[in-house]
């Protein structure tokens, strides 16, 4: 059963181009000057993908673009940390490997996205965090791309090393919406407690220091030749991530604009 869905929602997405199209008229639509309300329609950005090591802030700018352009925001990790806290069969097997600072096996990763860029609310356009990290992972989320007529951004947030191990140390985020917090660089309103809902905040398993020298290991070998490859194509859009978080949202803008 999961499979025969799995592999229909794939076929409807590779053959509809439904998102594709829409796309294109959002597009159009945006360059016609009609009024549009920001809030709810779509900008027409097409598919951004946000790039950058652990704890370079992807998440809180994944959630920036999407309110901004309305667009939703697909974040790897926080799918599979939901399917490893329901205890589903998927996360059962990506759990040792999250536990252990690898990746993921496209074996299992591949489905996850194909199945949720079928979704009809990818139809104008989403963010991407955490995805693609490996060159087989690229290569088949252009060739997705291509096939379908949509453009893409690709942004890399550039964070220097010493600066990304305070970054993990002081995460912090929240078990119940998954906001994320630093407590040295964005803290909460009230200490360890979340904003939106009040809830403990928690750091993450793989958060702690061991774990976390891996994940930047794993990034290094398998991230970095995605982001040399973006790079010699002239596709990279390369922001400083040592800002605060306000400064850098302005950055990607500006540059997302300026395309
Ligand atoms: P971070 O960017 O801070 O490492 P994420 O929440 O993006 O955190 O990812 C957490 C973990 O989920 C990764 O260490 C990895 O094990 C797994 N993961 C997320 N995205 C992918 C991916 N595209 N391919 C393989 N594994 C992934």
């Amino acid at each position: 059963m999961r499979t025969e869905s799995r592999k229909t929602s794939r076929r409807k997405f590779l053959k509809e181009s439904s998102w594709a199209i829409a796309a294109a008229s959002a597009l159009a639509i945006a360059g016609s000057g009609q009024d549009q309300k920001a809030e709810t329609a779509p900008s027409g950005v097409g598919a951004i993908v946000l790039l950058g090591p652990p704890g370079a802030g992807k998440s809180v700018q994944g959630r920036r673009l999407s309110e901004r352009h309305s667009i939703p925001v697909i974040s790897t990790g926080g799918r599979l940390r939901d399917h490893v806290k329901r205890g589903t069969p998927l996360g059962l097997q990506a759990d040792p490997y999250m536990k252990a600072g690898k990746l993921v096996p496209d074996s299992l990763m591949t489905p996850i996205l194909e199945d949720r860029l079928s979704q009809p609310d990818c139809q104008h356009g989403f963010v991407l965090d955490g995805y693609p990290r490996t060159l087989a992972q690229a290569e088949g989320l252009d060739a997705l791309l291509k096939k379908n007529g949509v453009a893409s951004h690709v942004i890399l947030l550039d964070v220097p090393a010493e600066r990304l191990l305070k970054l993990l140390a002081g995460r912090r985020v929240c078990p119940r919406c998954n906001r994320s917090y630093n407590i040295h660089f964005q803290p909460p309103k009230k200490e360890g407690l979340c904003d939106a809902d009040g809830e403990a905040l928690v750091q993450r398993p793989d958060d702690k220091e061991e774990i976390t020298l891996r994940r930047l290991e794993t990034y290094e070998k398998e991230t970095q030749p995605v982001i040399d490859s973006y790079s010699r194509q002239g596709r990279l859009i390369r922001i400083n991530g040592a800002q605060t978080p306000e400064q850098v949202a302005t950055e990607i803008e500006s540059k997302l604009a300026s395309q």
